[in-house]
């Protein structure tokens, strides 16, 4: 399929806690998380989910500004003090994520203060939960809100998703996809929060280790995840750790910050000489 036929586009949801928009990336794009093989530099953001169809390809991301925001917000930081979104702009499509079974408030006007309106996309999500009346209250409230449009929908039934994912294809400028099809793949959860874990103790390490760290999830309860870290010599132990665990401290602290709010994260170092020569591990390990 040419460029002139096939739509591409960058959407990312935002909206306070718990409303539902991770459902919502899983709920369109399968329950599995894409990771694109290649690290994307086309974008600042990192890629939720990635959603194919033959004549487009929707690829839904974080707005980090935002998420910073909501959570000094949740830290009771002077909201005032920060500064607006921006970090939306190069994204094609905002879609504005509201919960009908609770009335709009301020948190939900907090985040739509910080958008730009008239060209963003009101989901109204959890009709399945919802009465007939809170989604009409909340439809009610959401109109005053002056958006480009509004979808009632249920990630959680799967309603109304279609016609949102329609109309999101729709405002997705022309182009060819972002990332070809090979370079997407769906991972389990787990590999993602690995795969997190790993790029963040390699920033942080600014390139310092090798890369051949890997790390994998050896427990996950609830929310609670346990992840090892597992170098290959005794001494890269010690980088990985930092001056009184400075280092795993820093690398758990932005990991949880892309993890959601209440997430339990405990990183440990193993030392293990040759996993990279054991291809049973390797595969483990999920390379
Ligand atoms: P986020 O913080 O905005 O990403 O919200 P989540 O996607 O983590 O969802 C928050 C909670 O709402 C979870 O317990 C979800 O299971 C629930 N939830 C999300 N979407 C729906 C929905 O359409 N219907 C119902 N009943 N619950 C939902």
């Amino acid at each position: 399929m040419s460029g002139d036929d096939f739509r591409s586009g960058f959407v990312t949801m935002v909206g306070r806690p718990n409303v539902g928009k991770s459902s919502l990336v899983n709920a369109i794009c399968g329950s599995k998380v894409s990771i694109v093989s290649d690290k994307p530099q086309t974008t600042r953001h990192r890629v939720r989910g990635v959603y194919n169809r033959p004549d487009a390809q929707l690829v839904f991301v974080d707005t980090p500004g935002l998420h910073k925001a909501v959570t000094a917000l949740g830290e009771r930081v002077n909201a005032t003090a920060l500064e607006s979104l921006g970090e939306a702009d190069d994204v094609d499509v905002v879609c504005l994520v509201l919960d009908a079974t609770t009335p709009f408030g301020s948190g939900d006007r907090w985040v739509a203060e910080r958008v730009e309106l008239s060209r963003a996309v009101v989901v109204v999500n959890k009709t399945d939960r919802a009465s007939r009346e809170q989604v009409l209250a909340m439809l009610g409230a959401a109109a005053e809100l002056a958006a480009e449009s509004y979808f009632p929908v249920s990630a959680k039934a799967r309603r109304g998703l279609d016609e949102l994912v329609d109309h999101l294809v729709a405002r997705a400028p022309f182009g060819p996809p972002m990332f070809p099809a090979d370079a997407v793949r769906d991972v389990a959860e787990d590999v993602w929060v690995a795969e997190l874990v790993r790029e963040q103790l390699l920033a942080v390490t600014r390139d310092e280790l090798p890369y051949s760290i890997a790390t994998r999830v050896s427990e996950w309860e609830g929310n609670r995840v346990t992840v090892e870290i597992v170098v290959e010599r005794e001494s890269q132990k010690g980088m990985v750790i930092g001056k009184q665990g400075a280092v795993l401290k820093q690398v758990g602290e932005r990991a949880r910050a892309q993890l959601p709010a209440g997430t339990y994260l405990d990183l440990r170092v193993k030392v293990d000489k040759d996993w990279q020569r054991r291809p049973d591990r390797v595969e483990r390990l999920g390379y």
